[in-house]
């Protein structure tokens, strides 16, 4: 019987465990907990929710609530544990967190084919993780810092990450092209980046609105000093008014077409995909609270109605720089045999760390079986996902949630306002086709 270790039980752990172990492969899951904790873990149990007790959005005019549809139809325990465990929460699943965690325990403990082990792996070399099929590291954005170590050896320091530097991510039909202008830094022709300019009113008064807006307060072990590359956005407005407009704000090169002049300020949109539907703030990573992001970016002329496909943060998060790293197996390139699911892939949330761990879990249980399983498709919500992992970026590799920007553009003019559904109405097919092709039918 194939046999694979996995090292970490949370979100992505357990959804993989259980694949593996329904395919009919023997695992052993190492869990550190209660030996040892990570700052934000504080119960026993797997699949410990850090944080919130939702997991967001429901129905398929949302990528999170199509991910979901997704994993329910994969046989994810992750999603069977939620609708046994939900709580009220109008539109969006929301969980009782103990009990979700204990139903996730009980499952893999009581499965033929697992045997959970509660002791930490700190190094790749660990004997545990010799003689199996295969390593799965799911250590989560709080590994251990031992394993980190270990696993930096492996990829190269420069492939690994601890900060997270978010910048929000706003979707194209979104942007009011009344106000906002194409082009670069002295090329206007350049249709990569999309402009916002500001006079000196507005630009003041978005200053005193970062300044005075409602920050997240860092835990205690993210007090550390920022990287300068990547200051919170109202970190570098406090430094001063004019810091921003000497800084990523800075209009050099730019003539506002509207006004043939120079604008006070210019806010920058780079294009996030290839197809252009989504566009990044650059220099807007911030540790402002969500409904405080969306109301002061608002005031950014052009994007008074933008909708954010992603919105930004800063925080602590081990991950590795996957499009570099990793095969589009999840395996270390050069560490063959080890593989990577959940947050420390290039994933982010909960439903998304699960969903890596899912994929990589189902994949796996059939090529120990020597039969193959096909990509999802892109235009699916898991398939957009695992797309992100293997998408070299211009820039340095970010972490994404699940959003309809990591999919491909629409085809043909679809109205703004039915966007969302035929997103999701095409993602549904495309899933569907592939259930039907790979077998996986339920
Ligand atoms: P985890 O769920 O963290 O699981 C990793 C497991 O590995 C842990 O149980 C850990 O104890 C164990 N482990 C670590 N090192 C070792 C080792 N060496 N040996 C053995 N075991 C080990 N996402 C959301 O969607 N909503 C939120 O509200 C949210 N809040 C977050 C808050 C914080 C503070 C953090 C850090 C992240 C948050 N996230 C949130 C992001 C992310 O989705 C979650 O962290 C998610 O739990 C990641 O799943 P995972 O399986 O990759 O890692």
């Amino acid at each position: 019987m194939a046999e694979v270790v996995i090292v970490g039980g949370g979100l992505a752990g357990c959804d993989c465990a259980w694949q593996l172990a329904n395919a009919g492969v023997s695992v052993t899951l190492f869990e550190m907990k209660p030996e040892k904790r990570s700052e934000a873990h504080a119960e026993d149990g797997l699949a410990e929710l850090v944080c919130s007790n939702s997991f967001r959005a429901t129905g398929p005019a949302a990528a999170i609530g199509l991910l979901k549809e997704e994993m329910e139809r994969l046989g994810s325990l992750v999603m069977e544990s939620a609708f046994a465990t939900r709580v009220p929460a109008g539109g969006a699943l929301a969980v009782d967190r103990t009990l979700f965690s204990e139903y996730i325990t009980n499952k893999l403990e009581d499965h033929e084919l697992i045997t959970v082990v509660r002791r930490e792996i700190a190094s790749l070399d660990d004997e545990a993780l010799k003689g199996c099929d295969a390593v799965v590291i799911a250590a989560g954005p709080l590994a251990s810092p031992e394993l980190t170590e270990s696993l930096m050896a492996a990829v190269g320091d420069e492939r690994l990450y601890f900060y997270d530097a978010i910048a929000p991510i706003v979707s194209r039909d979104s942007v009011n092209f009344d106000k906002a202008f194409w082009g670069s830094r002295w090329k206007p022709e350049d249709d990569d980046y999309l402009n916002c300019p500001m006079d000196e009113a507005e630009y003041k008064a978005f200053v005193a609105a970062l300044l005075a807006g409602e920050k997240v307060k860092p835990r205690e072990f993210e007090k550390e000093v920022h990287f300068e590359a990547c200051l919170p956005v109202e970190a570098m407005a406090e430094r001063g008014e004019m810091t921003l407009a000497f800084g990523p704000l800075k209009p050099v090169g730019f003539t506002d077409p509207r006004t043939g002049e120079r604008p006070f300020a210019i806010v920058q949109l780079r294009t996030e995909n290839v197809d252009k539907t989504a566009f990044n703030l650059v220099g807007f990573q911030t540790k402002l609270k969500y409904p405080e992001q969306k109301r002061i970016f608002r005031m950014i002329p052009g994007l008074e109605n933008a909708e954010f496909l992603r919105l930004g943060s800063i925080h602590r998060n081990t991950y590795v720089n996957a499009p570099e790293v990793l095969d589009n197996t999840l395996q270390l390139k050069n560490r063959p045999g080890v593989y990577l699911a959940g947050q420390i892939t290039g994933v982010e949330g909960y439903l998304e760390s699960a969903a890596c761990g899912l994929w990589l879990g189902l994949s796996m249980g059939r090529r120990l079986r020597g039969e193959s399983l096909p990509e999802p498709p892109v235009e699916t919500a898991l398939g957009a996902l695992m797309n992100h992992l293997r998408t070299k970026p211009d820039k340095r590799f970010q972490p994404s949630n699940v959003n309809f920007g990591l999919m491909p553009g629409l085809e043909g003019r679809i109205k703004k306002k039915f966007r969302k559904e035929a997103y999701g109405k095409r993602a549904q097919e495309a899933f569907a086709a592939w259930l039907e092709e790979s077998g996986l039918k339920d």
